[in-house]
């Protein structure tokens, strides 16, 4: 199923923030129709955009933002909209897919060495031919440089694994050396798809546990957490309170 992409993209609003309503395939559709930078939008980043106007601006620019996770669908259905998760993982893993399959030039950027190597090797077999032209660790020490090299090497889709907000600001300057060229920041995915992190079983995934699965497994998550997510919940109930004052009104 195709669809048309001449039409505005549908965006809704949570905590003043832009966020899209398309399903996984529609995001999938026209994330490949469109070059600019994709954000997986979660309640912590939502938490960090209330002190950094800079990063506000990079989700408002961003040509795409989904919600990754149960927290920013739970807020969103507070707010009155249904609109489901998109995992970022699973987009970000489609995306190769996608690319790999026109023969398209993919740049990685991210991780501890050993482990985008690993996910490198592992991306390789399961996608024949896969074109990746570019492949750059997480921990270097002059950003400039590492900014020009992914330049020559013209990828057009670059997968950045920092963690947030350090993915979404290096993929911010990406936009104007690369312009025609897609970008997603992936937080741990390279770390899942080396083998060496685990995602939660398909049932907790289902259910929306995969945060508190992954918190059990590495208890320091815990308090990235808490009272992030808590505090998010109380914060979007306030502006459905808010909200619901203005429409009475
Ligand atoms: N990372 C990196 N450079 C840094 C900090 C983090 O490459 O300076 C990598 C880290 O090795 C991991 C990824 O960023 O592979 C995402 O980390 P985390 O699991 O904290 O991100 P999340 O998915 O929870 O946002």
């Amino acid at each position: 199923m195709s669809y048309n992409y001449s039409m505005e993209r549908k965006i809704v609003k949570i905590q003043s923030l832009p966020v899209d309503t398309y399903s996984f395939e529609q995001a999938v559709d026209y994330a490949l129709s469109v070059s600019g930078q994709i954000v997986t939008i979660n309640p912590e980043m939502i938490a960090y955009a209330k002190k950094d106007e800079d990063f506000v601006k990079i989700l408002e620019e961003a040509i795409l933002v989904t919600p990754d996770g149960i927290g920013v669908e739970i807020g969103l259905r507070i707010l009155g909209y249904k609109i489901r998760r998109i995992a970022g993982i699973e987009l970000a893993k489609v995306l190769i897919e996608k690319f790999a399959a026109q023969n398209k030039r993919i740049a990685l950027v991210g991780a501890k060495p050993e482990v985008i190597a690993k996910a490198v090797e592992i991306l390789k077999n399961e996608f024949n031919g896969i074109n990746i032209v570019y492949v750059q660790d997480g921990y270097y020490a002059d950003e400039s440089a590492v900014l020009e090299s992914i330049k020559e090497a013209q990828p057009d889709l670059v997968l950045t694994a920092l963690g947030s907000p350090k993915q979404e600001f290096f993929n911010y300057k990406l936009k104007s050396i690369l312009p025609n060229s897609l970008t997603i920041g992936v937080g741990g995915s390279f770390d899942v798809w080396s083998g060496m992190v685990k995602r939660a079983p398909v049932i907790w995934q289902k259910m929306g546990l995969e945060w508190l699965y992954r918190t059990i497994k590495e208890p320091k998550r815990f308090k990235r957490i808490f009272p992030t997510l808590p505090l998010f919940v109380l914060s979007v109930i306030k502006e459905r309170v808010f909200k619901r004052g203005m429409t009475d009104a």
